[in-house]
């Protein structure tokens, strides 16, 4: 199981993590009055594959196995 953290400080919400997603575990949504990219409810539905971290181009995203 792999939980995926998004620092929403460094978060520009350009949504290619999501696209690059290949399980939809990431979506666009709103936090705090910013929209930020978050992580499914439900660590299970992630491969681990890191595309989401390569692909960032803040360097906001980290998985880590749990
Ligand atoms: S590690 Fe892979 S499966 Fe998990 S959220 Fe990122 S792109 Fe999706
Ligand atoms: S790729 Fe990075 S900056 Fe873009 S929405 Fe995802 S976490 Fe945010």
């Amino acid at each position: 199981m792999y939980i995926v953290t998004i620092d929403p400080e460094k978060c520009q919400a350009c949504a290619e993590c999501v696209e690059v997603c290949a399980v939809q575990a990431l979506s666009i949504e709103e936090k705090d009055g910013k929209l930020v990219a978050v992580f499914t409810e439900d660590p299970e539905e992630c491969l681990g594959c890191e595309s989401c971290v390569e692909v960032c181009p803040e360097g906001a995203i980290t998985v880590e196995e749990w």
